[in-house]
């Protein structure tokens, strides 16, 4: 009923809506600015491999403080930053960013690979590639130290370019992952024929995992589709050691998660990643 009487009642005249859409304004906006303002940051998500509990990469997760909103999760602004164009720009900072942290950590002796979200809107930009080349020479940083996680919007449209692209971007030694796995419309039939190393099975099917034989279904068979694709299988979103060891018994080869640790600015990173050697778990090389 709501919806039918919607049309006229929620107008541009509503204050409500009207403030929603000032809010939208005012992050499209801020972005830009926010961006040179220093507003933004990476924190870093630690990923485990469960065959020898070893922490070989990390996430970069961007973080946006609004000085007046506080801060602003990139579930809202991504996509107004893929809408606007903007996400171009701040996935080139972001990859730069990353890869000078990189490079840091490198100098200090700490191995890590570095996984970097990229939008299907930046990647399709023309440039990409070239940027992506050329940051890494910049920053003195193999390819092989470098994942680009991608999402399956790349899989639906544009098929061949895509597929070509991704060739190349392989081709640099960097490791490509599929994110969010089953949430989008990529189709199964593609998911064979690009040049993919991981999946990341989407956090919504592991909340549940102990309770939802459904989802416990989903994501044995997540596991045995890309083991037999010869990709590897990631689980995110693991916040229970009950979800760790059912994982771990569908022969999941890397979790992320909570359990683990939140997303961390750099420094913290370092002090987790000090605090987990001194446990004796073996981490670094
Ligand atoms: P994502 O790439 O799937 O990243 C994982 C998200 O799950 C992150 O949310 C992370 O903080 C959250 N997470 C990790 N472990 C747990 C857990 O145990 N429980 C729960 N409830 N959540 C967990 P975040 O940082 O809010 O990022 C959300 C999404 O925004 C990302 O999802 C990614 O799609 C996008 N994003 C973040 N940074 C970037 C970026 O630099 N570029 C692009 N294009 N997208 C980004
Ligand atoms: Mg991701
Ligand atoms: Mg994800
Ligand atoms: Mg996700």
């Amino acid at each position: 009923a709501a919806k039918a009487a919607g049309r006229n009642r929620y107008s541009l005249y509503n204050p409500q809506m009207s403030e929603i859409l000032h809010e939208r304004l005012q992050l499209e906006h801020g972005m830009r600015s926010g961006l040179y303002a220093g507003q933004f940051s990476l924190h870093y998500q630690p990923v485990q491999t469960l065959a020898d509990r070893q922490i070989v990469s990390v996430e970069a997760l961007l973080r946006w403080q609004h000085p007046q909103l506080g801060n602003v999760s990139p579930v809202r602004f991504i996509p107004l930053a893929e809408h606007s164009g903007f996400i171009v720009e701040l996935g080139e900072w972001v990859l730069q960013q990353a890869l000078k942290q990189l490079a840091r950590w490198r100098t200090q002796g700490v191995i890590l690979r570095v996984a970097v979200n990229i939008s299907t809107v930046q990647l399709r930009h023309p440039d990409f590639l070239r940027q992506l080349q050329q940051a890494l020479t910049q920053h003195g940083v193999a390819g092989n130290q470098l994942e680009l996680e991608l999402t399956e919007s790349v899989l639906a449209e544009q098929v061949e370019q895509s597929r070509h692209l991704l060739q190349q971007i392989r081709a640099l030694g960097v490791t490509l992952a599929l994110d969010d796995f089953g949430t989008g419309y990529s189709s199964l039939a593609y998911l064979k024929s690009f040049p993919l190393d991981k999946l990341k099975i989407d956090r919504s099917f592991v909340r549940d995992l102990l309770t939802d034989p459904d989802d416990r279904a989903i994501v044995h068979s997540v596991v045995v589709l890309g083991h037999s694709l010869g990709m590897r299988v990631v689980a995110e979103g693991v916040e229970d050691a009950g979800q760790l060891h059912q994982l771990q018994q569908m022969d999941v080869d890397e979790v992320q998660g909570y359990l683990l640790s939140k997303p961390l600015p750099p420094e913290e990173l370092e002090n987790w990643l000090r605090r987990v050697h001194s446990l004796g778990l073996p981490h670094l090389q």
